[in-house]
């Protein structure tokens, strides 16, 4: 449930009405969106007491959402968020298609990738400064200078950048140089990293954890919808089987579920979701036709010279071929 109150509501009239809540027992977490006061409800609210509050002077309207999500739910908002980054827009018709190394390695590499990543016509480059590796001796990310490679590299051929942060501390820095913020599967549920980005401006791709269930996924989007960054898109980069042929099970009925329940738009990470290079174009196109907005592909110009992920790094040959044809289904699903 969440009421709205009028816009010419004072703070002190806001407080007023919050006291009569508390006398009523109603706990309500409060939020500011467009200049308008939301009141969250936590917990029971009956219908005898919705009754009386949709009449007090101060209520616009009262907002049925028994979801536990509530600003990331469709009945928030019906029409489906698109998220403008660099000239596209995300949940658009037109789907977006991010793509490039697992890892920032070198100016090199990010130049080369950046600019067949340009012709193959996707839209976003991607790279890895700060990498959350299962193993601390693996390599860990050229950090800053990576992130300067790959703006650059970006720079050169007019693309947006997509970028990873693994801490809070180094939001700042990372502001500087991505168009998204990339919260990895691993940090689905690290919360303060998630309270901090949700007092930003920038967008924020939220992968899905590999344990993590459709409420989960939404809940954690939501503790950044709350921090007042509406611009969230969700992630499915699949999830831990019994299967071990494939290094995750791309789930994609989570993008069917979650369009049915969200105005989030979702994308599709095909690589981290089967994690080998020969099963990904088949998998972003099975995405794409199962409503997904957009995809994140790792590619490389020497895919089995990639310092990480280099099983399921596809050459950027074969990520042109992959676009012509993704292309073509998304036109067969009415998108673009
Ligand atoms: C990545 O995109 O390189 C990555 C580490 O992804 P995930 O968080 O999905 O494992
Ligand atoms: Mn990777």
């Amino acid at each position: 449930m969440i009421i709205f109150l009028k816009k010419e509501t004072t703070l002190a009239e806001e407080k007023e009405f919050r006291k009569l809540l508390l006398e009523k027992h109603i706990e309500v977490v409060s939020l500011v969106r467009n200049n308008q006061s939301l009141l969250v409800v936590v917990g029971k609210f009956g219908d005898s007491a919705k009754k009386e509050v949709q009449k007090h002077v101060q209520v616009e309207t009262i907002l049925d959402i028994t979801k536990p999500y509530k600003l990331a739910s469709k009945n928030y908002k019906l029409e489906s968020s698109k998220i403008r980054v660099n000239g596209c827009n995300i949940g658009d018709k037109e789907i977006v298609i991010m793509a490039g190394p697992c890892s920032v390695e070198s100016k090199f590499q990010m130049e080369t990738i950046a600019q067949e990543v340009k012709s193959s016509g996707c839209h976003i480059l991607r790279g890895g400064a700060f990498k959350p590796r299962t193993g601390p001796y693996d390599f860990q990310g050229l950090g800053k200078i990576g992130l300067h490679f790959l703006k650059n590299a970006a720079k050169m051929h007019h693309l947006g950048v997509i970028t990873e942060v693994l801490d809070v501390r180094a939001i700042e820095l990372i502001e500087k140089y991505t168009d998204i913020f990339q919260v990895g599967s691993r940090n689905m549920q690290n919360y303060p990293l998630l309270k901090e980005l949700g007092h930003c401006r920038k967008p924020v791709l939220l992968k899905r954890g590999m344990w993590a269930t459709y409420k989960e996924f939404l809940l954690a989007a939501e503790y950044i919808l709350v921090g007042g960054n509406d611009k969230v898109i969700l992630c499915e980069r699949g999830i831990r089987t019994h299967v071990p042929e494939t290094r995750f099970t791309l789930d994609l009925n989570a993008v069917a579920y979650l369009k049915q329940e969200t105005h989030l738009p979702i994308v599709v990470d095909p690589s981290h979701g089967v994690g080998r290079a020969s099963l990904v174009r088949s998998m972003s196109k099975a995405a794409i036709a199962a409503g997904a907005d957009g995809l994140l592909i790792e590619a490389h110009h020497d895919p089995r010279r990639s310092v990480s992920d280099a099983d399921q790094a596809i050459s950027t040959i074969e990520l042109a071929k992959l676009v012509l044809e993704v292309k073509k289904v998304a036109r067969a699903v009415g998108r673009s």
